[in-house]
């Protein structure tokens, strides 16, 4: 049985026809550089795509789109490469690449923010912290606002912001025919309800324009670490604590063990601990005085939760997950941290046996819940919080076994799944995405499909298929 990932062969005379058409660089496998560019953030996925157009705007993503569905091939959309699952790749077929668009324009007066769909969360935040301003987006700089937007975008100031989808004003986006389409409130009003959430199922977006936000320059931010063996009475009292908290304090609970980074002290490397990181998006006065319950709190380890610059919090998960490591991702949402689900987390998070694997429970609420259901197809807004089970490992050695693990961790918590975000997918199959949208929201996102996409010629993606 041929492979869904695996297209066919592009001829030599095909690759310089499209060449006539395409300002940017076509990588043949052949050529210098091929490898660099069909690599992909999770190193466990090695594909081999026929041909890289690497874009430089609409014209040349138009270009690649026509020629690929002239030809019927298999095609591949990156922007930052970050698919957990590596659906950003494939085996022959054409990899339409998306980075070299990186075009960014804000607008301080308008508080507006236009993107092109190359661009990377910390470059976005670079350019709207110039102004005290910010999208809200995700906690890793090196992944793609592309993808993170397209699937919901989850981040530290989601409870005051909503998620990425909704300070979204509008989209552009290039159909499976080629077409160019604008979409907002007011015009294609429905495929921009499917865009936020629904994925790169109805095209490729070329540019994003965001409403932006004041946050910082400097906020409350930072983990407090306590030892495992803690986790009972931490994970209780902050399941408290955080009952009838601000919308400005966005925490993640994390379990791991403790990383080899400058700032962790050497004796502490290694152990096993359960953390709270914070980010309080307020004045840093009224930040300090919130968390300083937590920071009192039992006897903690380590307190690195202190006034910083926003843009130094949201680098502070980037050295854990670095380009080319082996990753694997279980998720779930659960509606509260009852003392079922504490007892879950504290057997499972115990049994860590890998440096590099770790759990981050997203607190979620604030303005994401507050935001009517059906607005846009991202769903889960109800969500209490949000389970991301990352068995990860330097290389395939002991990949096996962390998947595992997280695979067993994923299944004791069963019982209390409510939904799965769509952007914590894996290749979970049709079942697992119809679960992450709700039967009425995927409905309408097939009809939706059907309409934009009806040969399923998007569908290296959470797919939604057409029929
Ligand atoms: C280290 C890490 C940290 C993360 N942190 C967060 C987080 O804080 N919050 C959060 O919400 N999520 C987070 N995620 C999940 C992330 O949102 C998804 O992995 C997302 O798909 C990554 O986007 P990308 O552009 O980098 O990915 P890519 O791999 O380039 O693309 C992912 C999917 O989107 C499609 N796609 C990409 N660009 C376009 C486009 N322009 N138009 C149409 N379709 C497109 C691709 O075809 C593919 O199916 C994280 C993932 C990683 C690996």
């Amino acid at each position: 049985m041929s492979s869904p990932l695996r297209g066919t062969v592009i001829g030599t005379d095909a690759v310089d026809q499209l060449q006539e058409s395409f300002r940017g660089d076509l990588i043949r496998p052949s050529d210098f550089g091929y490898d660099e560019h069909r690599k992909v953030w999770n190193g466990s996925i090695d594909r081999n795509p026929g041909l890289i157009a690497r874009c430089t705007g609409v014209a040349d993503v138009r270009a690649a789109v026509r020629f690929s569905r002239d030809r019927d091939l298999l095609v591949a959309v990156r922007s930052g490469g970050h698919s957990f699952p590596g659906l950003s790749a494939c085996d022959r077929g054409l990899l339409i690449d998306l980075g070299p668009m990186k075009g960014i324009r804000i607008d301080p007066d308008a508080r507006t923010a236009r993107v092109q769909a190359g661009v990377l969360l910390g470059e976005l935040d670079r350019e709207t912290q110039q102004f005290g301003l910010a999208a809200p987006s995700g906690i890793v700089t090196h992944t793609g606002v592309a993808g993170l937007t397209l699937g919901g975008g989850t981040g530290w100031i989601q409870r005051k912001y909503g998620l990425a989808i909704d300070q979204l004003e509008s989209v552009d986006l290039v159909t499976a025919d080629g077409e160019f389409v604008t979409a907002s409130e007011d015009r294609n009003a429905e495929l921009f309800w499917g865009v936020r959430g629904g994925g790169g199922n109805f095209g490729i977006v070329t540019d994003f324009q965001f409403r932006l936000n004041p946050v910082g320059p400097y906020v409350v931010a930072g983990p407090v670490f306590w030892a495992m063996e803690d986790a009972p009475e931490v994970l209780r009292f902050y399941r408290d604590w955080i009952a009838d908290c601000p919308d400005e304090l966005m925490t993640i609970a994390v379990q791991r063990r403790a990383p080899d980074l400058p700032v962790i002290p050497t004796e502490l490397v290694g152990r096993h601990i359960t953390a709270i990181v914070a980010c309080y998006t307020g004045p840093v006065e009224d930040g300090e005085r919130v968390v300083r319950p937590l920071k009192e709190f039992g006897s903690p380890l380590l307190d690195l939760c202190e006034p910083k610059p926003f843009l130094a919090h949201q680098m502070m998960f980037d050295a854990s997950f670095p380009h080319g490591w082996w990753y694997y991702v279980r998720a779930c949402d659960v509606a509260a941290l009852d003392d079922g689900v504490i007892d879950i987390v504290v057997e499972h998070g115990e049994r860590i046996a890998s440096a590099i694997s770790s759990v981050a429970i997203w607190q979620m609420g604030g303005a994401v819940a507050r935001i009517e259901d059906g607005a846009t197809a991202f769903n889960g807004r109800k969500a209490g919080f949000t389970f991301n089970i990352n068995g990860n490992s330097t290389s395939f050695e002991g990949f096996d076994a962390e998947r595992q693990w997280a695979r067993d961790y994923w299944s004791a918590l069963g019982p209390h799944h409510t939904s799965v975000y769509v952007n914590f997918l894996m290749d979970e199959g049709e079942d697992r995405v119809r679960q992450a949208y709700g039967s009425d929201k995927y409905d309408r996102l097939k009809a939706l499909k059907r309409q934009y996409d009806p040969t399923n010629f998007y569908r290296l993606n959470q797919n939604i298929e057409p029929n």
